[in-house]
């Protein structure tokens, strides 16, 4: 049997003699996704995409272990969506500093956050994080981010839209209920102009934005729009993984 990069479906057997050169920690959300995907939505995203990345990194040579996925985010301006669990960013802050003491008690130095979910931001956490602990290389990857060599789809995705639909659609769509019924996802934005330009900014105040919770039309989602974006993805952070784990950071810089 294959070793599995994933720390919750390894056993002590196999893990206690290994080393591992970075360590990826799937960081999610529990919130509404307009009315057809599941509340787990960015939570299955992290840890699916997480796995094949790592896989396929792992394949090329890289050692990567793949955490279990924190289940809650920065939901703030989401707390009068019925069950949104909101995790502050001084809690999450707090649980990367045991992680990262974890890690490096067990000789891993080099950690990456592969977050799905847009109101989590580790940037200034990991800031502060690097000067206390500078044993410990940390990075943050927002998969949704990653840039697409052409056009997969006609509309753009903020939440629950296209291409979280179709990701779904492809991931899970035992999870995903029948689009016809799903809401439009259409958004207002804010009236105040240095915040429109984005040099301004203000939390958006979610259920003043959008009817259905959702931000982005899912209605031409598709499964296989899904696949090809799911495979492309997973090359991109695939070679991620392997560039951290096999760059000597002494060396990063060119
Ligand atoms: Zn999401």
């Amino acid at each position: 049997m294959k070793p599995t990069p994933v720390l919750a479906k390894s056993h002590w057997k196999q893990i206690r003699n290994e080393e591992f050169e970075v360590a990826v920690l799937p960081w999610g959300a529990t919130e509404a996704h307009n009315t057809h995907l599941p509340y787990g939505t960015d939570i299955i995203e992290a840890e699916i995409l997480a796995e094949a990345a790592a896989l396929q990194a792992q394949e090329k040579g890289a050692k990567v272990i793949v955490l279990p996925a924190i289940p809650f985010g920065v939901n703030t301006g989401q707390h009068d969506i019925r069950l949104d669990i909101n995790l502050n960013p001084s809690t999450q802050l707090k649980i990367l500093e045991d992680v990262i003491e974890s890690l490096l008690r067990h000789n891993l130095h080099k950690l990456i956050i592969l977050n799905s979910h847009g109101g989590n931001d580790f940037r200034q956490m990991l800031r502060e994080l690097g000067l206390k602990f500078p044993g410990m290389w940390l990075f943050q990857a927002n998969f949704y981010q990653i840039p697409l060599p052409e056009k997969i789809f006609d509309e753009p995705d903020d939440h629950a839209g296209e291409m979280e639909t179709s990701l779904m659609l492809y991931l899970k769509p035992e999870l995903v209920l029948p689009l016809e019924e799903a809401g439009d996802g259409a958004s207002k934005t804010i009236s105040i102009g240095a915040v429109r330009q984005k040099w301004g900014w203000t939390e958006r105040e979610w259920s003043k934005v959008t009817r259905d919770t959702g931000v982005g039309n899912p209605k031409k989602a598709t499964r296989e729009k899904g696949e090809k974006y799911f495979r492309y993805v997973v090359g991109e952070m695939a070679q991620l993984f392997f560039e951290v784990a096999k760059t000597r950071r002494e060396e990063a810089y060119t």
